[in-house]
């Protein structure tokens, strides 16, 4: 087992000829040596790699030490540093550096020119990338092994600042303790400021559940002043060329937003209007019986009926009206006498005495009072009136106390659910709070949908914001417009993110949910992904999907400390300890499919829904086919193409054919640019997206393929 306070150090050696023949190599041991000798027990053993001059090689071996778990503190690369036309080694790892760092370049040719003018001749380069510190070394063993002494005394330090470490804490004794520690001066070291080191090299802190098991990148410089993605200066030339991301499958990637989607917060709301949509979050029991009272469930009149045939006077007969109750009676009422019948209305309490109601159908008038305005007697035309009949006894609709709604239903805009809430008098319910959800498009080249202004050279309007905003607001979830923010300057994603979290500034709420779109492709403004990792902190579950559209769609978690005050002052509006980010495409058509596809689920489950299974058990945690939208089957109406590698959601109108009763999908267009994820209109009239899996060509007409339901089926012909 490795001594895990020791520095862990790579040697990348890039030689076509060692790579050949890895025994004419002797980078390798002239730089372990200097790490032993002049490492002042820091290091441990260094790995060594040995690969071509080649770029791909260089890269996937740098980030092999830097990207995974596996990561070690400083990697220095020899060879491929000079003016020959394949010396390409500082074109290989400059794009992959976060964080430039110029001194330790200065340090280098300042030393190797005291010893030659041909150290001028060198191209190095030195940086961070994450939390480890890489620098370029001559090719020659004695060239390297000179660079490297001219800065391993700073190594630990800065290795231990480029993991995150306290920059406080390590700078505590001042700079002279530092360079007393690090066995340097200020006149012999070269011209950095940050000059110094210290024991504490490996700060292990766990405070924020990142998985690697080394120190937590804590940023302590402002957004503005470190490059943070792929750096715009270095020109596209230099940007990553393809997502360090793995490509996940949808069902990969849905099932990582399930894992990571916070369980729901319970609320007690009052029953109105605005509950509905909710789920219910506990088993709800009648407070009061529906009837509360004897109803009468016609129009008719009261009678005593007999008991059992001959147990007391046949209803038949002509009788004295001696009273009259209506619906709305809501004082004390005469007990009917017998020989006397009261005249009753659909849903009037009985008075007492009597059982039955004889409905008005069965009865003629008999005489009139003298002014010939009232009914003096009625005569019943029947004898088999039975007690009870036409009667609703108290609690016969709703008993008092039985189940009403259970946890997990949804109150829903049929009416039913809150119906049963208004007769029983419930007053507030336990249900799941909805989360809020935040909407924000990023890009320069946006112009608001609504600017009066023509548009010049490369803008585009936001369209994005309002079909997203749109779709959330017919979900029934309550939005905040986070509005556009810039790729320029760097810091205003940031503060837009920021700012949406903790409800502040542009956000007139703090939300539990972020939706972003546009960012996340592979150009060299693409800042959501680094801006998540390296500013807020956050984590990036996944970064890449097989389908199409909506391959970059990203998904990520940000840890967030609720205000003090804020939360429990605020009371309602609970906050939640993770808030997600989904970074969507900016391809209006990607945004939308991807809201719909992995977005909707999320909400789903944070609203509580799909945590009831079958009869009487709770589920513990949702059902995944509960969340997102309906799946059906679907006949194609023609061939739908397929894409050889990415699953497709292809935008389609899905019809009920009345004469066989099935559902057909046509395409919204298969032509030219029908499908291409840029065109908004491609979603404009579709209802549903037809799962169309990876294949050779085409899928035929007449095939029964899945589809996700957007909206409600067309009827056919
Ligand atoms: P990006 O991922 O930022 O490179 O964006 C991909 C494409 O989507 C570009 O053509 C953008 O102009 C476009 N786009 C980005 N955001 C929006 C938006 N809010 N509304 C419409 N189109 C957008
Ligand atoms: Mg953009």
């Amino acid at each position: 087992m490795a001594d895990t306070t020791l520095l862990k150090a790579a040697i990348l050696v890039v030689s076509d000829t060692a790579s050949k023949d890895p025994s004419t190599d002797k980078v390798g041991d002239a730089l372990t040596n200097v790490f032993s000798t002049a490492g002042s027990n820091t290091w441990d053993q260094p790995i060594i790699k040995i690969v071509p001059d080649d770029v791909l090689e260089i890269q996937r071996a740098i980030c092999g030490w830097t990207d995974g778990p596996d990561w070690v503190n400083f990697i220095c690369v020899s060879g491929g540093t000079g003016f020959a036309s394949k010396d390409i080694t500082p074109e290989a790892v400059s794009p992959l550096i976060h964080r430039h760092a110029s001194g330790l370049v200065h340090g280098m040719l300042a030393a190797s020119l005291k010893v030659t003018p041909f150290a001028m001749m060198s191209r190095p380069v030195a940086g961070v990338r994450d939390k480890t510190l890489i620098v370029t070394l001559p090719g020659s063993p004695k060239g390297a092994k000179e660079n490297l002494e001219a800065i391993i005394k700073l190594l630990p330090h800065a290795c231990s600042q480029a993991a995150g470490a306290n920059s406080r804490a390590l700078h505590a004794g001042g700079i002279k303790k530092l360079e007393a520690d690090a066995g340097v001066s200020s006149s012999s070291s070269p011209p950095q400021p940050a000059s110094h080191a210290h024991h504490h090299h490996h700060h292990h802190d766990h405070s924020h559940g990142h998985s690697h098991g080394h120190a937590i990148p804590r940023a302590h410089t402002n957004p503005s002043e470190r490059p943070q993605s792929n750096d715009p200066n270095a020109g596209p030339n230099r940007r990553y060329r393809e997502s360090p991301y793995p490509m996940l499958s949808v069902d990969e990637a849905l099932k990582l937003i399930s894992e990571h989607t916070p369980e729901p917060n319970i609320i007690e709301a009052p029953v109105t209007t605005a509950i509905v949509g909710s789920v219910v979050a506990e088993d709800i029991y009648a407070a009061e019986a529906v009837p509360a009272y004897r109803a009468s469930i016609v129009d008719g009149y009261a009678v005593i009926a007999p008991e059992t045939p001959n147990s007391g006077p046949n209803t038949r007969g002509i009788f004295p009206v001696a009273s009259i109750t209506h619906a709305n009676e809501g004082g004390t009422l005469t007990p009917l006498e017998p020989g006397t019948i009261a005249r009753i209305t659909t849903g009037a309490p009985l008075p007492p005495n009597a059982n039955a109601v004889v409905m008005v159908e069965d009865t003629v008038l008999a005489s009139s009072t003298p002014d010939g305005l009232e009914e003096a007697t009625v005569e019943i035309l029947t004898s088999e009136i039975q007690p009870g009949e036409n009667v609703r006894e108290p609690g016969s609709d709703v008993a008092l106390g039985s189940l009403i709604l259970r946890q997990g239903d949804l109150i829903t805009s049929v009416g039913g659910e809150i119906g049963l809430l208004a007769a029983t008098g419930t007053r507030t319910v336990k249900i799941y709070q909805k989360p809020r959800v935040g909407v924000l498009s990023t890009g320069d080249e946006l112009v608001e949908h609504n600017d009066p202004r023509k548009l010049t050279g490369g803008q585009i309007r936001d369209s994005n914001r309002l079909s997203l905003l749109s779709c959330l607001t017919s979900w029934g979830f309550p939005t905040v417009d986070l509005g556009i923010a810039r790729d320029t300057p760097a810091g205003e994603l940031e503060q837009h993110l920021r700012d949406a979290l903790r409800g502040v500034g542009t956000a007139q709420h703090s939300v539990d949910v972020i939706i972003t779109t546009g960012g996340v492709s592979m150009g060299e403004l693409d800042l959501l992904k680094p801006t998540i990792e390296r500013s807020l902190g956050g984590t990036i579950h996944f970064g890449r999907v097989s389908m199409k559209p909506g391959k970059p769609t990203t998904f990520a978690t940000v840890p967030f400390k609720p205000s003090s005050s804020g939360a429990a002052q605020q009371g309602q509006q609970q906050e939640r300890h993770n808030k997600l980010i989904f970074a969507l495409p900016g391809n209006p058509a990607s945004a939308l499919v991807t809201l719909n596809l992995f977005v909707l689920p999320s909400l789903h489950k944070l609203m509580g829904m799909g945590r009831r299974q079958g009869a009487g058990s709770v589920a513990p945690v949702p059902s995944p086919s509960s969340l997102g939208l309906p799946l059906v089957s679907v006949t194609l109406a023609h061939p739908f193409p397929a894409d050889p590698k990415r699953t497709d959601y292809h935008r389609a109108v899905v019809t009920a054919s009345r004469s066989d009763g099935r559902l057909y999908a046509t395409s919204t267009g298969v032509e030219g640019v029908g499908q291409r994820s840029s065109r908004v209109g491609s979603l404009a009239s579709a209802n549903a997206l037809v799962v169309v899996r990876p294949g050779r060509g085409k899928v035929d007409e007449g095939a029964l393929v899945e589809a996700l339901m957007l909206g409600s089926v067309v009827a056919g012909v």
